[in-house]
């Protein structure tokens, strides 16, 4: 059993985005539903107190201003508690400098320590994104910026959506050769993801537990990652050792470690609903009007 030191949580504040990019690794739409609340924020930001390790809270989604009075509620509650608050979003809502700067200034009056902008080709938001960096910065807040490359190997992760949208647009490699998992510490996870149905994400759709049904600093403390039956392989040998424990994989070839992951966690998850989940990160909402 490990203590781990775990000391950013990342809230996926809502699944529903703006867009519906190729390149996501969330199949975050304009019809993907499920939001936190802010009774549940507290509760998790409760369980990061009970941790004592965590200090630094991020929102993202989807697209988190999206649920602009709950962001604000949420940063509020972090910075309360004395940690940083930090936001990733697309900048949809900053299509003029004074829309951005609206949006702005009740965030920087709370001392949000981080705005990073995705801003890229694939997302077609240079305007908006500069909107955002330049009120940001004029209102003191530090910003950063997610660029993605269509097409550039180590760039776009092939997991979700870019997986079977983007995957078959580069030069595969034999899966046998995709020995590590190159972007989570899964063995020691500084941060990991929540979403409003609860789950813990180790990495998109690999998860720890449910914090609806077992409390977050239950689930951290007992966290044994080498009897997790995907994250054990993972770590013994990378995507193609969970390949070889639970048979090769049905192509000669993947775009990336992240590509091969997917493809296998996808067909293990009738065995394991409990640790691959949930749905909104194996595939696209099915239903707009049947959920929350
Ligand atoms: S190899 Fe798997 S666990 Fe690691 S980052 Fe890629 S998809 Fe996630």
């Amino acid at each position: 059993v490990n203590e781990v030191p775990l000391n950013s949580l990342h809230f996926l504040l809502t699944y529903e985005c703006t867009e519906a990019c190729e390149h996501c690794f969330v199949f975050g739409s304009p019809d993907a539903r499920h939001a936190f609340d802010l009774e549940n924020v507290c509760r998790l930001l409760d369980e990061g107190d009970r941790l004592g390790t965590v200090d630094s809270i991020y929102f993202e989604g989807g697209e988190p201003f999206l649920q602009y009075d709950l962001l604000l509620a949420s940063v509020q509650e972090v910075r309360r508690r004395g940690w940083s608050a930090g936001v990733v979003t697309n900048a949809a809502w900053a299509d003029t400098p004074g829309s951005a700067a609206e949006k702005l200034k009740p965030l920087a009056a709370l001392g949000l320590s981080d705005l990073t902008v995705s801003d890229d080709p694939l997302h077609g938001n240079t305007g908006p994104a500069a909107n955002a960096r330049a009120a940001a910065r004029e209102l003191g807040i530090p910003t950063g910026t997610i660029h993605v490359d269509a097409g550039t190997t180590g760039s776009v992760m092939y997991r979700g959506r870019a997986a079977e949208k983007l995957a078959g647009q580069v030069p595969g490699q034999h899966w046998s050769t995709f020995t590590r998992c190159p972007h989570e510490q899964l063995d020691n996870p500084e941060r990991v993801h929540l979403d409003a149905l609860g789950w813990v994400h180790l990495c998109q759709g690999l998860v720890m537990g449910n914090a609806l049904a077992t409390p977050l600093s239950d689930l951290v403390r007992t966290y044994d990652p080498a009897a997790h039956p995907v994250v054990g392989p993972l770590l013994a040998g990378g995507p193609a050792e969970l390949a070889r424990v639970f048979g090769v994989p049905e192509q000669e070839t993947y775009a990336d470690a992240c590509h091969l992951c997917f493809a296998l966690r996808s067909r293990l998850r009738s065995r394991y609903p409990d640790l691959l989940a949930p749905d909104q990160m194996y595939a696209e909402p099915p239903d707009p009007e049947g959920s929350l």
